[in-house]
C-alpha cells in the first residue's frame, strides 16, 4: 500500500523501515491537521502519532481524497473523531499495548526523581557543590499510592509500586480482581485520591475524564502530594494545578504529557522564545518535572509499535480480520 507517515522522526523512519512488510512509506515531519491534509491526495493510508488531528473536517478531506485506512502509532486515540471515521467507513486501528512496561516505568522516574531530586544533584556536583542541602526526599516504602486507572500502563506501575512497598489504592471504572487479588484495594475516586502521598494517572483521555484533576478534586488530595500524569495532558486542568502548586496543596508535579503539548512537544525549540505562557510558568517551580511525552521511547516499544503497525497494515491489505480496530 502507498502510505503518508506524518510527524515522523528519524528514530520513527529507522524503526518504521527495518519492520516494513513491503509497503511504499513517505514521511512527513509535520503533523497531520487541515493545513497538511492536502498532503495525503494518492495514498491508500494514513500513518499518525499522538498529536495529529483528525476531526470531521481532516477526515472528510482524507475521504476525498481517497484514503481507506487509518493507522494510529500509539495505543490512545482521543485525536481521532472515530464516530465520523465509522461514518466515512474509514477503519482507525491503533496498536493497543506496547510495552506498558515502558511507561510505568517512566512514572516511576518521575517520581524517583521529583523525591530524591536526582537530576538537582547532578548538576551540583558538575559544579563541585557537594551539599546536601535542600535534596532530602521522604522513603516510598509504606507510602500510598493512588493510582487512577489500572488497564496494561495502570497494572505495570502498580506491580513496581508494590516492589516498593508501597500501599497501592485505585479507581477504575472496570476494577480488575486479579489486581485486586495481589493487595491493591478499589475504592471510588474521592475514597482513592483522599490521603494519598501520590496519585498517577493512567486512565484514558475522554469527555468524562477531561479535566479529571481540577480545583474540586484537588481539594481532595493530602497537602503537598505529588500528581504525576504519563496518560494524556487533557486529563489535567492546567491553571488549577498551577494555583495548587502556589499554595502548596500539591507539592510534586511529573508530567510526560501536557494539555497544549502538540504545539511544543517532539520539537527543538531552545533558541526561540516559547509563547506558551502556562508551560514556562510549570517549567519554573522547582518541583515540577516536565518530559516531552517520551514514556514510550524505549527500543522494545519502538520495535512493538512498528511491527503492530505492519500487522494492522497487512490484515486490512489482505482482508483480514481487523482485531486492533477503534469503533465508535
Ligand atoms: P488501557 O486501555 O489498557 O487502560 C485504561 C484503563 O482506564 C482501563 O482499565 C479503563 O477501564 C480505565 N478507565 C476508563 N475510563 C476511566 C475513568 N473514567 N476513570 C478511571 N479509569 C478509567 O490503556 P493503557 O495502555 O493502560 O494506557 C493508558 C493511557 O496511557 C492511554 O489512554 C494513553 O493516553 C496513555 N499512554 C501514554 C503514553 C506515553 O508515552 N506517555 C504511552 C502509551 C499510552
Amino acid at each position: 500500500m502507498k502510505i503518508a507517515v506524518f510527524s515522523t522522526c528519524k528514530y520513527d523512519e529507522d524503526f518504521l523501515n527495518q519492520f516494513n512488510t513491503g509497503h511504499k512509506l513517505r514521511y512527513f515531519s509535520a503533523p497531520l491537521d487541515e493545513q497538511t491534509v492536502a498532503l495525503t491526495a494518492g495514498y491508500d493510508a494514513i500513518c499518525i502519532f499522538v498529536n495529529d488531528t483528525l476531526n470531521k473536517e481532516v477526515l472528510n478531506a482524507l475521504h476525498a481524497n481517497g484514503v481507506k485506512l487509518i493507522v494510529l502509532r500509539c495505543a490512545g486515540f482521543n485525536n481521532v473523531d472515530i464516530a465520523e471515521a465509522d461514518r466515512l467507513q474509514i477503519p482507525v486501528l491503533r496498536v493497543p499495548a506496547y510495552s506498558p512496561e515502558a511507561v510505568a516505568e517512566h512514572a516511576m522516574a518521575l517520581i524517583l526523581t521529583l523525591n530524591r531530586k536526582t537530576h538537582k544533584a547532578y548538576n551540583r556536583i558538575r559544579e563541585g557543590n557537594f551539599s546536601l542541602e535542600k535534596l532530602m526526599g521522604f522513603n516510598l516504602s509504606q507510602r500510598k499510592v493512588a493510582v487512577i486507572g489500572t488497564g496494561a500502563i495502570g497494572k505495570a506501575f502498580c506491580r513496581i509500586l508494590k516492589g516498593f512497598g508501597c500501599h497501592v489504592s485505585a479507581y477504575d471504572v472496570y476494577p480488575d480482581k486479579d489486581l485486586a487479588a495481589t493487595g491493591v484495594t478499589y475504592g471510588t475516586l474521592q475514597e482513592t485520591l483522599a490521603g494519598a502521598d501520590i496519585v498517577s494517572l493512567h486512565c484514558p483521555l475522554m469527555d468524562n475524564t477531561r479535566h479529571l484533576i481540577n480545583k474540586e478534586t484537588l481539594k481532595l488530595f493530602k497537602p503537598g502530594a505529588m500528581l504525576i500524569n504519563t496518560s494524556r495532558g487533557g486529563l489535567v486542568d492546567t491553571v488549577d494545578v498551577i494555583d495548587a502548586l502556589k499554595t502548596g496543596q500539591l507539592g510534586y508535579l511529573g508530567l510526560d504529557v501536557y494539555e497544549q503539548e502538540g504545539k511544543l512537544f517532539f520539537h527543538d525549540y531552545s533558541e526561540d522564545v516559547i509563547q506558551d505562557d502556562r508551560i514556562t510558568r510549570l517549567i519554573s517551580f522547582p518541583n515540577v518535572i516536565i518530559t516531552s511525552h517520551q514514556g514510550f521511547f524505549t527500543r522494545e516499544a519502538m520495535e512493538q509499535i512498528a511491527t503492530t503497525t505492519f500487522a494492522n497494515i497487512d490484515a486490512f491489505a489482505n482482508g483480514g480480520e481487523l482485531i486492533n480496530r477503534v469503533k465508535s
